[in-house]
């Protein structure tokens, strides 16, 4: 495990939830010790967790910097160095990672590259639907919805502008409700139609994995919203502005939006360690890769297992934080020699918002809903960006 000569003490890959919390922990930690060099293709922190506010992203003249945090305003010492590329290639036995800048020799590794969208091979899904995972496609998807909405009023008879959001995660269910709420006449200053929003859940249970009083709420919810759910078949191929199910189905629709899930991106499922069916890195209860001493894994692009309770971690912001508190100790450990501490998940809640002020959540086993629950998400979402801007650790994740 010796270092090449002139490698980085520490290389962290993403500047994501799970990336920047490692480097800013290294750093606040380490100190000099382990100067961090921080890789991303964008210098800037996503805030991706708010990327279903398509609304609010449709404004005109929306600031996208709400979505945002500079690194450079996270990192402003020399601790941490961000060096803006993207990362091309892993290679674990010379210790080094190809970049589009050049090449990043390492000592100490952590990979937390997010995840991309998962087609599973469904036809047309990739070059026909919408996706919110990144900000770019946030972006876009607002501007198409906006256009279409704009140009409602001319629709032939009633007919109302169509949306077909797959997949029903949260992430599908607050997209879905946010579409449908909000206010497209004072959005585009023309008497838009209200869209008809369709929810494909698929054959997976609606919110599964949230916790049963949550789904009822929910449930609930998005039906007052005014979101149609079709639940039981997958969607089995798209076209242009058509959607076609399982039972013969095919819904005509302006837009479609593919929320139905992630997978890890190409450079970390090409990785030759073991991995997930959706291409995520198995690890040790260390978090780091199995006979990769101090190459960590985590976040979205890693494959955590509870050791006590057998689970796996989901993939979540809230999980990703707390392996990143986690791999920032262990590189610690691992540079002084030091005990290694194992990782467990704990959930400190769960939060889905709904559309007009409304969500519902899950916090220690009690259940809210309505406008507490949204006030409850809002709260947690702005403290987080508010901390990490300030390169503070955020009290409330
Ligand atoms: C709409 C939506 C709502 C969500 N709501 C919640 C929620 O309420 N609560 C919750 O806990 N979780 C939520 N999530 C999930 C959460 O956003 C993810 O689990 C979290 O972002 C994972 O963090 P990460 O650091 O692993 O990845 P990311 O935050 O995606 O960061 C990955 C980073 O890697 C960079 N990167 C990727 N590939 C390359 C490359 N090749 N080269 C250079 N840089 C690269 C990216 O630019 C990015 O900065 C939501 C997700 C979405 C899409």
């Amino acid at each position: 495990m010796g270092p090449a000569t002139g490698a980085n003490p520490l290389v962290v890959l993403g500047a994501g939830y799970a990336g920047l919390t490692v480097a800013r922990e290294v750093a606040r930690l380490g100190g000099r010790e382990l100067p961090v060099v921080l890789v991303d293709r964008h210098p800037v922190h996503v805030l991706r967790t708010e990327l279903y506010e398509v609304g609010r992203l449709a404004a005109p003249g929306a600031d996208l910097g709400r979505w945002t945090v500079p690194l450079a305003e996270v990192f402003g010492d020399a601790a941490v160095t961000v060096r803006e590329a993207t990362v091309e290639g892993i290679d674990l036995a010379a210790r080094e990672v190809r970049t589009s800048t050049g090449t990043v020799p390492f000592r100490f590794l952590a990979i937390a590259l997010g995840s991309v969208a998962a087609y599973y091979g469904v036809p047309g899904a990739p070059e026909f639907t919408h996706q919110v995972y990144r900000l770019s496609g946030a972006v876009r998807l607002a501007r198409a919805i906006r256009e279409i909405e704009a140009a409602s009023p001319a629709l032939p008879g009633e007919r109302a502008p169509r949306l077909v959001v797959v997949g029903g995660g949260s992430t599908g269910t607050e997209l879905a409700a946010e579409i449908a709420t909000t206010d497209w006449a004072r959005l585009t200053g023309v008497a838009a139609r209200t869209p008809e929003v369709v929810l494909v859940v698929g054959s997976l249970p609606f919110l599964a994995g949230f916790p049963p009083s949550l789904v009822e709420h929910a449930r609930d919810l998005l039906r007052k919203a005014g979101v149609a759910v079709i639940s039981g078949t997958n969607v089995v191929r798209v076209e242009d502005r058509r959607v076609h199910l399982e039972d013969g189905t095919v819904l005509a629709c302006d837009v479609v939006v593919w929320c139905a899930g992630l997978e890890a991106p190409p450079v970390v499922a090409g990785l030759p360690v073991p991995r997930s069916r959706a291409g995520r890195l198995r690890v040790e209860p260390t978090l780091e890769l199995p006979g990769q001493p101090g190459v960590f894994a985590l976040g979205d692009s890693a494959e955590v297992r509870d050791p006590t309770s057998g689970l796996l971690a989901p993939a979540t912001a809230q999980a990703a934080l707390a392996e990143a508190r986690v791999v920032a100790g262990n590189v610690i450990a691992r540079a002084r020699d030091g005990p290694l501490r194992t990782f467990t998940y704990r959930e400190k809640g769960v939060a889905v918002a709904l559309g007009l002020g409304q969500g519902a959540a899950s916090v220690r086993h009690l259940t809210i809903w309505g406008r507490p629950a949204a006030l409850l998400k809002r709260a947690v979402e702005r403290e987080y960006a508010r901390a990490t801007a300030r390169g503070e650790a955020p009290s409330v994740l």
